[in-house]
């Protein structure tokens, strides 16, 4: 039988990625929008206490049992910014291209360019589920000066990979699955699910 999940975003690609791995532990997992839930606050410090406010959120005002997910990119000489500030990092309205230009600005005066990116996941069966279910994925890469590739989204197409000598703008959405802080977030996620 499955078991409808809810998740707590309304981004169309998250969702598709999100459902073809969990409908392998059999969750159904539908957006938090189809059942009008507004999107949360989101005022702490840490990746985990925001994804569990998400979660909490969505699974309070569905009565169902909820996901979500909150990531950003560490930039190791800027002590771990943006972070949690990712999405605002240049301030309101949020803007890719904002970032963009304050993360290379900010990083032309240290010589370490080393970043990741980072992503949690929390899962609760209910709002006041005392076990969540956690699990992380990190994606370590060098922010570069000039932007590459035009896929993904984000800070994208100035992270590069040293390994594969590509930006993660430049990879297909399924390379970038097999890798992303995301994608090793899901499938450990399912890993625990699974037990
Ligand atoms: P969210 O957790 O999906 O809301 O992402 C927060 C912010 O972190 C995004 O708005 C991006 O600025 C950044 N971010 C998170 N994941 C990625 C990614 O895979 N690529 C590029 N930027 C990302």
């Amino acid at each position: 039988m499955t078991q409808r999940l809810i998740l707590a975003s309304n981004n169309a690609g998250k969702l598709k990625e999100f459902n073809e791995l969990l409908s392998t532990v059999g969750y159904e997992v539908r957006a938090q929008g189809e059942y009008d839930v507004p999107e949360a606050d989101e005022p702490f410090h840490t990746f985990v206490e925001n994804a569990l406010q998400k979660a909490r959120h969505a699974s309070r005002l569905t009565g169902l049992p909820a996901l979500a997910d909150d990531s950003g990119v560490c930039v190791n000489a800027l002590g771990g910014a943006p972070g949690v500030y990712s999405a605002r990092f240049a301030g309101e309205p949020k803007s890719d291209a904002r970032n963009n230009e304050k993360m290379i600005a900010e990083l032309a005066k240290h010589e370490d360019k080393s970043a990741y990116y980072y992503c949690v996941l929390v899962f609760v069966r209910h709002p006041d589920d005392p076990q969540p279910i956690i699990a992380d994925g990190r994606w370590d890469g060098v922010m570069i000066a000039e932007p590459r590739g035009d896929g993904g989204f984000g800070y994208d197409p100035y992270f590069y990979i040293p390994s594969l000598g590509k930006c993660a703008a430049e990879l297909s959405s399924e390379q970038k699955n097999a890798m992303s802080h995301r994608g090793q977030a899901l499938r450990a996620l399912v890993e625990k699910l699974k037990k």
